[in-house]
């Protein structure tokens, strides 16, 4: 039987519904949640991510404000205008979007954003809370993800999760969070040796390598629950994540398209995420 198929941008969809009731009981208390985005240069899949923030927050009666600094910007600058975003009580989430010009080093802004403002989950503090299983604004893609999984009722707990990836934003942190859901998690990332080896025994298997379709179903074990995070530009254009859909599909159990699949979760979250700092729970 082909896999079911779960639409984060339909999933999406639903929880900004919901989403946007909350915002307007927040508005009608006299808070207006609203997020302060920066970008830095021209870079055209950065303005198209920032585009698509914007009019998601919209959607849901967020205000937003998109701050466009030029690409020659200077640190110091970039780290005055993240003070003042700080200090401003009327800005509950501030999103630096990523990357920056190299004469930036982003693990210097990644810490001035203030941790209650965190909306994307990067600040070493909310990473230590999350890790830690306290309150935590959590990183957005990983967020996404564990809600896809929880939508469909799908067990976690037991169940041998493989991410393919390690990085800060998505890898590490997901496997963080599918630990905390009693999920017993194996890490692979280029060094890995045999990586069909564990794909293989996958119940849940995270593919964030930014490898256009580096997995099928011969990497896979029947019923599979698979989670595509790859987003890769073909040649002719098109997106196509790290899993071929149409072979992985015939095995797994669950599968995300790609689009319209963790990429609108991903933003869902971060709406979410906003809506949680306006409310000051991370502080708590
Ligand atoms: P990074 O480039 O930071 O990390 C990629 C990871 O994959 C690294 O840990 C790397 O290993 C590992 N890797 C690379 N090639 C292989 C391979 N052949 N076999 C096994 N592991 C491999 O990427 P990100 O984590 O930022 O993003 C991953 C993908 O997800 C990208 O396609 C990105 O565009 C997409 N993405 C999608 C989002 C969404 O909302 N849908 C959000 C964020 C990212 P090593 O550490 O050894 O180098």
């Amino acid at each position: 039987m082909p896999a079911e198929i779960i639409s984060g941008k339909e999933l999406g969809n639903e929880l900004r519904q919901e989403m946007k009731k909350e915002v307007d009981q927040l508005k009608n208390s006299g808070l207006t949640p609203h997020l302060t985005v920066i970008i830095v240069g021209d870079n055209p899949a950065s303005r198209s991510y920032v585009r698509g923030k914007e009019k998601a927050s919209d959607t849901v009666g967020i205000s937003s404000e998109v701050i466009e600094l030029p690409s020659s910007v200077t640190e110091e600058e970039l780290l005055g205008l993240i003070d003042q975003k700080n200090r401003d009580a009327s800005v509950h989430g501030i999103l630096v979007q990523l990357p920056l010009p190299e004469q930036i080093r982003e693990e210097n802004i990644i810490v001035a954003i203030d941790p209650a403002k965190d909306v994307d989950g990067f600040h070493p503090i909310n990473i230590g809370r999350m890790m830690t299983g306290q309150d935590a604004l959590l990183p957005c893609t990983p967020y996404g993800i564990i809600t896809m999984l929880k939508s469909r009722n799908i067990p976690i707990e037991g169940k041998h999760a493989v991410v393919i990836g390690r990085s800060n934003i998505v890898g590490k942190p997901v496997g963080q969070l599918l630990l905390a859901e009693n999920a017993t998690v194996t890490y692979c990332h280029s060094k890995t040796d045999k990586l069909t080896d564990y794909t293989k025994s996958a119940d849940i298997l995270i593919a964030a390598a930014g490898r256009a379709n580096m997995i099928n179903k011969e990497h896979l074990k029947e019923g599979a629950v698979v989670i595509d995070v790859g987003i890769n530009r073909m040649e002719d254009g098109s997106l196509t994540g790290d899993v071929d859909f149409e072979s992985a599909k015939e095995i797994a159990s669950y599968i995300t398209p790609v689009p319209r699949g963790v990429g609108p979760m991903t933003i869902t979250m971060l709406l979410k995420n906003t809506i949680q700092a306006a409310k000051g729970l991370a502080n708590s």
